[in-house]
C-alpha cells in the first residue's frame, strides 16, 4: 500500500454509515476513569476516537476546542473552525501516517458511556410537517379546514423546557398529571394513560447572535452546527386538557430525548432537497423561492433524510424528512425575526415528521388515529405507550459517492413513575 492511499481506519467495512464521510460528534467517558472525565469523541464505525487526546498527540491547534468536556467550545467557535477541524479530523481517521498514533485511541462504543453531547441553553420545538399538522387537525377538528389560517404562511412552533432534553438512552419516566376525558365532569390526576412520542428532526445551534438583529435565511449555516434525531415524548391526555388556549405545558416538559450524536452540516450535503411547492408567497424574510441577492442561501433548504421507528424492536413508522414544508432556515429565521437572540446550545425540533401514507406517521396518536385503531405487536395491542416498552429511531441520508450517512439513534424505555 502506497504512502497514498487512505487507509480505512480500523478496516471498516465497506460503505459503513459512520465511515469518514461521517464523523458525528459525541460526548462519552470512559467505565475505567477513577472520577468520571467527560471527552469529546468523534464516532467511526462502531468505535470512538478520543477526539481531544488525538488533537493533544497529533499537536494539533484545536486542542483547545476538543479536549474539553462538552461540545459547546467547538460549537461556540463558528462555521471556519467547524469545517477546519473536520478536515483535520478527517485527515486523522484517514492518513496512513497518523494511523498508529490514532490506533490507540479508538474505543469500542460497547465499551464507553455516552452523555448529553452540548449544554442545552433554549428549546424551541415546530410544527414543520404539513401531513402531522393535517392528520391532527382532522383528529380534533373535523368540521373545520384542518390547517388553521397561520400555517402556510408561519412555521409555528412553541418554547419547551431545555433542562429535561436527555440523551439517548435515558429511562423516560411516565408522567403524572391532569386529565379529563371529555365525558367526565372534573378532571383527575394521575399517571398518563395515552404516552406517545414524536419522531422529530432536532437542530443544534453553534454561533451565538445579537438581541434585537434577525438572522436571515442565509445565515442559517454559519449559525447551526449540526442536526439529530429527536423524540418529543408527549403525554396527549395531560396535553389536550392544560394545552387550550396557550399550548403545550406539562404534557411535553417532562423528557425530550435527542441523539448522542450531532452530525455535522458538512456531512449532509448530498442530502439537501428541495422543500415542497409553496402554497402561498412567504413574505421576504420567509422567502426562500428566489436565489438570494448574495447567493449565499441558493442550496436547497430540506434533508432528505430517512427515518425508522421501532416499538419493541418493531417498526411502527418508515418516514422522510423531504416532506417537511418549513425548512430549517426559515425555522431559525422565523425564531429569530422578532429579536431574540440565539445562544450557543439552542436546539429547535423541526415537529412531528409524518409522510402522506397510513406507515410514514411519526406519532402513535395518527398511526392508531386517536386511539381506534390499535396496532399489533407480538406481546399485545397498542394504542399508546406501556411501561418497559422501547421506542427507537434510526436514520440515513444520502451520503457522497452512494455512501450512506448514519445518524445516531435516540432511544428510551418507558418506565413507572413514583407511586402516584
Ligand atoms: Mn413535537
Amino acid at each position: 500500500m502506497s504512502e497514498q492511499t487512505p487507509l480505512t481506519p480500523l478496516d471498516l467495512p465497506e460503505g459503513d454509515p459512520f465511515g469518514p464521510h461521517n464523523l458525528p460528534y459525541g460526548v462519552f467517558s470512559l467505565p475505567e476513569d477513577a472520577v468520571e472525565a467527560r471527552r469529546v469523541g468523534v464516532r467511526l464505525g462502531s468505535y470512538v476516537l478520543d477526539a481531544g487526546a488525538a488533537a493533544t498527540a497529533l499537536g494539533s491547534p484545536y486542542v483547545s476546542l476538543l479536549a474539553r468536556p462538552t461540545l459547546n467550545p467547538l460549537m461556540a467557535a463558528g462555521r471556519t473552525a467547524w469545517s477546519d477541524v473536520r478536515r483535520a479530523l478527517t485527515a486523522w481517521v484517514t492518513v496512513p501516517a497518523h494511523r498508529e498514533t490514532v490506533r490507540p485511541l479508538l474505543h469500542p462504543l460497547a465499551d464507553v458511556t455516552l452523555h448529553l453531547p452540548f449544554e442545552v441553553a433554549d428549546y424551541v420545538d415546530f410544527y414543520a410537517s404539513e401531513n402531522h399538522a393535517r392528520n391532527l387537525g382532522r383528529m380534533f377538528r373535523p368540521d373545520e379546514e384542518p390547517l388553521k389560517p397561520n400555517w402556510k404562511h408561519l412555521p409555528v412552533g412553541y418554547h419547551g423546557r431545555a433542562g429535561t432534553v436527555v440523551v439517548s438512552g435515558t429511562d423516560v419516566v411516565r408522567p403524572s398529571g391532569q386529565r379529563k376525558p371529555p365525558a367526565d365532569p372534573a378532571p383527575v390526576f394521575g399517571p398518563s394513560v395515552r404516552l406517545d412520542i414524536e419522531t422529530e428532526l432536532g437542530f443544534v445551534v453553534g454561533t451565538p447572535s445579537a438581541q434585537g438583529t434577525p438572522v436571515p435565511l442565509s445565515a442559517y449555516r454559519d449559525h447551526v452546527f449540526g442536526l439529530c434525531l429527536l423524540n418529543d415524548w408527549s403525554a396527549r391526555d395531560i396535553q389536550s386538557w392544560e394545552t387550550v388556549p396557550l399550548g403545550p405545558h406539562l404534557g411535553k416538559s417532562f423528557a425530550t430525548s435527542v441523539s448522542a450524536w450531532i452530525t455535522p452540516l458538512d456531512a449532509l450535503d448530498e442530502a439537501r432537497v428541495t422543500p415542497p411547492e409553496r402554497t402561498y408567497p412567504l413574505l421576504p424574510y420567509l422567502d426562500d423561492s428566489a436565489p438570494s441577492a448574495d447567493g449565499i442561501a441558493d442550496e436547497p433548504g430540506g434533508y432528505d433524510l430517512q427515518i425508522t421507528v421501532t416499538l419493541n424492536g418493531h417498526v411502527i413508522s418508515e418516514t422522510s424528512s423531504a416532506s417537511l414544508y418549513w425548512t430549517a432556515a426559515q425555522m431559525l429565521a422565523h425564531m429569530t425575526v422578532a429579536g431574540a437572540s440565539l445562544r450557543t446550545g439552542d436546539l429547535y425540533g423541526s415537529g412531528t415528521i409524518s409522510g402522506a401514507s397510513e406507515n410514514s406517521r411519526g406519532s402513535l396518536i395518527e398511526i392508531t388515529w386517536n386511539g381506534r385503531d390499535p396496532i399489533e405487536l407480538p406481546d399485545g395491542k397498542r394504542t399508546f405507550l406501556e411501561n418497559g416498552d422501547v421506542v427507537t429511531m434510526t436514520a440515513w441520508a444520502p451520503g457522497p459517492n452512494n455512501t450512506r450517512v448514519g445518524l445516531g439513534e435516540v432511544t428510551g424505555r418507558i418506565v413507572a413513575g413514583a407511586a402516584a
